[in-house]
């Protein structure tokens, strides 16, 4: 008997008209996960189904990570006769244990001359007849037997393991992630990703003052989430002549405000030069004193490019959660300083004024050091199958 992964495509089933730029664009980001395996990938309107000689546990698990699918099954694929269908419903149940069960089938091929009720209690009463001490129960059961018959062959289904849900990444667009080594970010660029939204990172370090550690951190987390998307690109911005521009011109209380001002007005050119329709970060309100909603109002001054923050409304734990379960926390906690940090104030601005801020950042000639930042962007290609970071 033929394994086959049958994959059920998610929320896209409701969009009719993007329908086939979805399932092509779902059927690429799956062909390209699958790169190093010897699958054969079909396609259709309603399944993709995926045959292949290679670890089928290894090739369900990457699937499980792939947004746009609701769930995946792994069927047996068999000759669509009443005969070949019972025969092999009895060689598969014979491996199960199970003491309650349930029938359901679905005849998508009206040709097959059995309703689709009438086939449940033939396959039911086949089953209690062979094996013994087992009992049909419709609401509960410990195992469901799922068939589905369609023109070409009949699926049994074994186990049905639920998808990553979301749409497929690139459907929605590119966005341009501002990845901190911290918790917030990774989960925010996750949560993006979930959308349909393909990623880019860009990264502010201020060396010698943060680490190259510190960069480390943030490529092992680049590559962690490439797991969803894969090549993400990281754009690596030298923050350190600006950072320090601040610290000698500006007040301690609005370094922070100030920094922030810069990190949106750099974000907003590296996006349109990247053509990222939007900037995504990690911005949680309330969290800290640059996250009030009077210090985002007088940040987010700076641009009018659409800002997404997919954790503004989480709770910490709430987002510690989310990154436990893409396995980014563990990297997150890692010590290393962010540009955030080394200069940090002890007493910072929690309702700054935007007058006062744009006064200050008047003190130095921002709009040069900005560009020469943006004009010296070091960008990374990071891939995870390719690479390993040292942290
Ligand atoms: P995180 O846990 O993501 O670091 P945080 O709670 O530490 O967030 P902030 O340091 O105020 O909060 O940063 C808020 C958001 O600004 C981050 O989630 C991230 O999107 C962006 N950000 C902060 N520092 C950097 C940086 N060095 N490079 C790129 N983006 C940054
Ligand atoms: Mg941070």
């Amino acid at each position: 008997m033929d394994k086959i992964i049958l994959i059920k495509y998610g929320e896209l089933t409701t969009k009719k008209n993007n329908r086939n730029l979805f399932i092509n664009l779902l059927y690429e980001n799956i062909k390209n996960k699958l790169k190093k395996y010897n699958v054969k990938i079909v396609k259709n309107r309603v399944r993709m189904f995926i045959e292949t000689d290679d670890n089928i546990d290894e090739i369900v698990n990457i699937l499980s990570n792939i947004f746009g699918i609701h769930s995946i099954v792994v069927a047996y694929k068999v000759d669509n006769n009443i005969d070949s269908i019972k025969t092999n419903v009895l060689d598969i149940v014979k491996n199960i244990s199970f003491k309650t069960f349930k029938v359901e089938t679905k005849r998508s091929d009206k040709r097959f001359p059995i309703p689709s009720m009438e086939f449940n209690n033939v396959i039911g009463g086949l089953i209690l007849k062979n094996i013994p001490n087992v009992s049909v129960d419709v609401h509960n059961p410990e195992y469901e037997l799922k068939i589905e018959i369609r023109e070409d062959y009949a699926y049994i289904y074994t186990k049905e393991i639920k998808g990553a849900g979301g749409y497929p990444v690139g459907v929605a667009g590119k966005g341009l992630l501002m990845l901190s080594g911290g918790i917030d970010s990774p989960v925010a660029g996750y949560l993006a990703m979930k959308r349909g939204i393909k990623i880019e990172c860009i990264y502010f370090e201020s060396p010698p003052h943060t680490s190259i550690q510190a960069k480390n951190k943030v490529k092992k987390l680049v590559e962690k989430l490439s797991k969803y998307n894969s090549n993400i690109v990281l754009n690596v911005i030298n923050f350190t002549e600006i950072q320090e521009a601040i610290y000698k011109y500006c007040p301690k209380e609005y370094m922070i405000t100030i920094m922030r001002r810069m990190m949106y007005r750099i974000s907003e050119q590296v996006a349109r030069k990247r053509k990222a329709l939007v900037i995504i970060n990690g911005e949680s309100v309330g969290q800290v004193a640059s996250q009030t909603l009077n210090s985002m109002n007088v940040i987010n001054n700076v641009t009018n490019y659409p800002v997404i923050r997919p954790v503004a409304c989480l709770d910490k734990l709430e987002i510690i959660d989310i990154s436990k379960k893409i396995d980014t926390y563990e990297t997150s906690i890692l010590p290393y300083e962010d540009c955030c940090t080394i200069f940090l104030p002890k007493h910072p601005v929690i309702n700054p004024i935007l007058e006062r801020a744009i006064n200050y950042e008047n003190n130095f000639d921002y709009e040069t050091l900005i560009n020469t930042a943006v004009n010296n962007v070091e960008t990374i290609v990071i891939d995870k199958e390719n690479k390993k970071f040292d942290i």
